[in-house]
């Protein structure tokens, strides 16, 4: 008789999954916490190894209620063997399974490691798609054919119309693919902010155990418990506080910052999906929904910003990924080698902008895109820090970092690791843009204004200086050959002190 062994992956949590839509007394489902999956990093951040654990364990409580045969093996389970490769081939042996078939990984790492495995196999084996997201892994590639540079506009735009989605005909609807120039202000306190939906779950169980069993982490978790979904129900109820509470004002304000306020308009959706409790389809459908209901209080312009981030940005970013990997785990165009300082692990620094954006991560397991992009990651770009230890501190510290949208946002759109195959341009920014999108700096030891002197802002003059040491790379660059102009009409002298206060900076960072 036959018998089938199914793999599901702490990523693939999706109900809706087309292998759950009949019961099959020969087929029994496992999933696995593992140490290989706690050490192939430094360290995860405490929030995100728990709410893996943690969310892992309702999926297979969901799916047992269901009827199906479920196999759960947790971390400090006598026989767990901490590998997959091992824990299969001993299920394998007890359930006498004649075929094991898995879903699609979508890191590499686990891709290469499960398709070894199976090609080792002594008995059959199968692979099934995720069923989750909007696009196959190499649609990307196919699309971009040997461009040296791939342009999300053109893609989203071609999404857009293969979806229908925001459309009159073959154009967009209203007239117009992008909102963004109307969008992207300041925090004004015109609309009054919402308190973002934090759920509570009690996790001292789980947290105990990992301590028990040696698990390496950082980051805080507040009492043993946790904010995030952790269970389709509580993604779907995230999705409608987002629909009916933020949506109003999510681009709009997309790009500020507070310091007092962690999230603004942003969904904090990004777990959810990424474990793929909700499916990037059903939050479409539910936007939709959501302004067709009411348009008076959403405008398109909100709608179609939050519609780009899903299936223009996450649909490439992964096939930017599928395309590009392993090398683009390499890419280190600046040849950056400098190690990020002392305090990017526990937020101690003067810098306001910075100790807030990182004590925000440390404290929640997630920071929105402009805090990511514009204040950390600008900042390790500016110091030229290693991609390779850029890409380790991101990965780890949040709670939506897997490799194929951790690595593509971090090396590719902040670190311009790349070279340009993601954005035509670095991501980089002196202290104005800071002051101009937040209130950071109105509370700061610095002062924004300064380049150089007592209390100059270390951005500006580490702006300057990413530009002039990077002429090279960057002169020929025609979105940027601007700034080479500023710099040959800058003061001789201004821009001596200024260079020299960034070679100062840069010599002890940790004192920052
Ligand atoms: P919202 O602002 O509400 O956006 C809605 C959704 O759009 C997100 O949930 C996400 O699924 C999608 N989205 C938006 N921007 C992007 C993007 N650039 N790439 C892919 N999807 C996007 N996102 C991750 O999911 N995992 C990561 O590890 C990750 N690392 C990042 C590292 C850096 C350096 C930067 C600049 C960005 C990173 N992002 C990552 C993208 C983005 O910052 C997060 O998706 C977002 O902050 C999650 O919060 P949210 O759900 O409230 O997003
Ligand atoms: Fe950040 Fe500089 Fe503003 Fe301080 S002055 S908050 S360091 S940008």
């Amino acid at each position: 008789m036959s018998k089938t062994l199914r793999l599901i992956l702490g990523d693939q949590l999706n109900t809706q999954h087309s292998w759950f839509s009949k019961k099959d007394d020969d087929t029994c489902y496992v999933l696995m916490e593992v140490m290989q999956e706690q050490e192939y990093l430094l360290h995860h951040h405490v929030q995100k190894i728990l709410a893996f654990f943690a969310a892992m364990r309702n999926f297979a409580h969901q799916l047992k209620q269901a009827g199906h045969k479920v196999i759960y093996i947790k971390l400090d389970d006598k026989d767990n063997q901490q590998h997959f490769d091992k824990n299969i081939n001993l299920l394998i042996k007890e359930h006498q399974i004649t075929r094991f078939e898995y879903q699609l990984p979508d890191e590499y790492r686990l891709d290469e490691q499960l398709k070894a495995f199976c090609n080792k196999l002594k008995i059959d084996w199968g692979v099934a798609d995720t069923e989750h997201f909007l696009t196959a892994r190499n649609d990307i590639r196919d699309f971009f054919g040997n461009r040296k540079s791939y342009l999300m506009e053109s893609f989203y735009r071609h999404m857009r119309n293969k979806l229908g989605i925001l459309m009159d005909g073959d154009g967009p609807l209203n007239g117009k693919w992008n909102f963004d120039h109307d969008n992207r202000k300041r925090y004004d306190g015109k609309v009054p902010l919402k308190q973002p939906l934090i759920f509570s779950h009690d996790v001292t169980e789980l947290k105990t155990m990992i301590d028990k069993m040696g698990v390496r982490y950082f980051g805080r978790v507040e009492a043993g418990n946790l904010g995030w979904p952790l269970s389709r129900k509580e993604a779907l109820e995230l999705l409608t506080y987002f629909c009916e509470e933020l949506l109003p004002n999510f681009g709009t304000y997309e790009d500020a910052m507070l310091q007092d306020h962690i999230s603004l308009f942003h969904s904090r959706m990004s777990f959810a999906q990424n474990v793929k409790m909700v499916s990037p389809a059903e939050i479409v459908d539910a936007v939709l929904k959501a302004w067709n209901k009411n348009k008076t209080t959403i405008s398109l312009a909100q709608v179609e910003g939050y519609i780009r981030q899903i299936i223009g940005w996450r649909e490439f970013m992964r096939g930017v990924y599928w395309a590009k990997m392993p090398e683009y785990a390499e890419k280190n165009f600046f040849n950056h080698k400098n190690q990020l300082p002392k305090w990017y692990w526990d937020g101690e620094t003067k810098m306001n902008c910075l100790n807030k954006c990182i004590n925000q991560s440390l404290d929640n397991a997630w920071a929105h895109h402009i805090q990511r992009l514009m204040v950390i990651g600008n900042f390790a770009l500016l110091i030229g820090a290693d991609p390779d230890e850029v890409d380790q501190w991101y990965l780890g510290i949040y709670i939506d970092a897997i490799q194929w949208v951790e690595i593509t946002n971090t090396r590719g759109m902040s670190q311009f690791a790349d070279g340009g195959i993601i954005g035509s341009k670095p991501y980089v920014a002196s202290a104005a843009y800071i002051n101009k999108m937040s209130d950071y700096c109105k509370h700061c030891h610095y002062d924004y204004k300064k380049k150089h002197g007592e209390k100059a802002c270390p951005y500006n003059s580490l702006y300057w200086n990413f530009f002039d040491r990077n002429r090279k790379q960057l002169e020929n660059n025609p979105r940027i050959s601007m700034m080479y102009r500023m710099l040959e009409k800058f003061n001789k002298q201004e821009l001596e002190a200024t260079l020299k206060q960034a070679e100062q900076y840069l010599a002890d960072l940790d004192k920052l």
